[in-house]
């Protein structure tokens, strides 16, 4: 695994203050969630599907997936 992306850095550092942190995917540090929910309460005990961004959502770079 590489490097995490610059932005995902630098953005942590700032968030950090407010105790907050971007969602990654814990076995990659390059794949930032991307937030989703569900349309319907169906009731039956299930979360929404997690995607995550190909390109960063701050400069557009691709990520290294
Ligand atoms: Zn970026």
């Amino acid at each position: 695994m590489g490097e995490q992306h610059k932005c995902f850095k630098e953005l942590s550092k700032v968030l950090v203050e407010e105790n907050t942190r971007l969602q990654f995917n814990y076995l990659n540090q390059n794949h930032v969630f991307v937030a989703t929910e569900r349309i319907r309460n169906l009731r039956d005990g299930k979360k929404a599907k997690r995607v995550v961004a190909s390109y960063c959502p701050f400069c557009g770079e691709k990520l290294e997936v």
